[in-house]
C-alpha cells in the first residue's frame, strides 16, 4: 500500500515536472481585454474620429496658406508697380524709386513666397498620410474614353468646366451627403455633357471607385490642383498635358451622387482636405461664375 502511494506521488511529480517544464509555454497567449474607456473617459478614438481630426487640422492650415497666398500677391503687385515706377523715373533723370528700393520689395516677396510654401508642403505631407496612395491611384476601375486632343480653336483664356449649367450646391453648404461641409461647387448638367479643363495643366491623377466615382485633378500652374467628380467616363490619362477648355471626361453620378452633375473642387495639394472656395479662385482666373438665387 505505502509502495503504491510512494509510486503514485512519484508518477504525479513526474507528470508535473513534464508538462511544467518540458511543455512549451502557449504561443499566443490571450491578450489583455482593451480597456473600454480611455484615461480621460472617454471611447476610444475610432479611425473615423482620428481622419476627422486630420481634416479639421488640414482646414486650418488651408485657410493659413491662402492668407499666405494673397499676401504674396500683393507683393508681387507691388514689385511690378516699383519696377514700373523706377523705370519711368529713370527716363526722367530723376529716380523717385530706386533698385535698393526695388530689390527690397523681391527679397519681401521671396520671403512670403517661402512660408506660403512651407505651409503647402506641411499640409502636402499631413493628407499623404491619411490618404496612402491616392495621389498614385491607377485607371483601375474606370470607365475609360479615347484620350482628347487639345481644342482646335484654343480659348486663349480660362473657361468654365461645363457649358448649359446651373449651380447647385455651392461651397461649404451643409447636408446629408456630406461628411461635414460640401468641399467644392456643383453644376447641375444632363449626364454626357462634356467636362472640360477651366485652364492649361497637367492631369495628375484618375481615380475611381470612391465617394467622387470618377475623378479627374489636374495640375496647373500656379501650384493649385482643380478637380472633377462624379463622372461617367474619363478622355484623359495621368501625366497627359491638357489645354484651357480640353475635354477631361463626360459628366454622371458616379460615386455618391444622386444624380448627375459635375462636383469641381480647387485644391492646394491633390488630397481631399485642402479644398479652397472654387468659384473665388475661377474669378480670379478670368471665369465669372455667379451663384444665382432661387
Ligand atoms: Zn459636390
Amino acid at each position: 500500500m505505502r509502495r503504491e502511494r510512494a509510486l503514485l506521488r512519484g508518477v504525479l511529480v513526474a507528470a508535473t515536472a513534464f508538462l511544467v517544464v518540458l511543455l512549451p509555454p502557449p504561443l499566443h497567449a490571450p491578450a489583455p481585454a482593451p480597456p473600454a474607456v480611455r484615461d480621460d473617459g472617454r471611447p476610444p478614438a475610432t479611425e473615423a474620429d482620428r481622419f476627422d481630426r486630420v481634416l479639421r487640422d488640414a482646414a486650418r492650415q488651408t485657410a493659413e496658406h491662402e492668407r499666405a497666398r494673397a499676401r504674396a500677391d500683393r507683393l508681387r503687385r507691388e514689385v511690378e508697380r516699383l519696377r514700373g515706377e523706377a523705370k519711368a523715373g529713370e527716363g526722367a533723370g530723376a529716380a523717385r524709386v530706386t533698385r535698393a528700393d526695388v530689390e527690397r520689395a523681391v527679397a519681401e516677396l521671396r520671403a512670403a513666397e517661402r512660408r506660403r510654401k512651407g505651409i503647402r508642403d506641411r499640409l502636402w505631407r499631413e493628407l499623404e498620410e491619411a490618404q496612402p496612395g491616392f495621389a498614385t491611384a491607377g485607371p483601375d476601375g474606370c470607365d475609360l474614353g479615347r484620350r482628347s486632343k487639345p481644342p482646335r480653336k484654343r480659348p486663349g483664356r480660362w473657361v468654365p468646366p461645363t457649358q448649359g449649367h446651373r449651380l447647385t450646391a455651392g461651397w461649404a453648404a451643409r447636408g446629408g451627403r456630406w461628411r461635414s461641409r460640401h468641399t467644392g461647387q456643383d453644376f447641375a448638367v444632363r449626364a454626357g455633357t462634356p467636362v472640360r479643363a477651366v485652364g492649361p495643366g497637367t492631369v495628375r491623377v484618375i481615380a475611381c471607385g470612391d465617394a467622387y466615382g470618377n475623378q479627374v485633378l489636374v495640375r496647373h500652374a500656379d501650384g493649385y490642383f482643380t478637380q472633377y467628380a462624379h463622372l461617367s467616363r474619363i478622355d484623359v490619362r495621368p501625366g497627359q498635358r491638357v489645354e484651357a477648355g480640353q475635354r477631361l471626361g463626360t459628366a454622371g453620378a458616379t460615386g455618391n451622387a444622386t444624380g448627375p452633375h459635375l462636383h469641381f473642387e480647387v485644391r492646394v495639394t491633390p488630397y481631399l482636405g485642402s479644398a479652397v472656395p472654387p468659384l473665388p479662385w475661377l474669378r480670379r482666373h478670368g471665369v465669372p461664375l455667379k451663384l444665382k438665387k432661387g
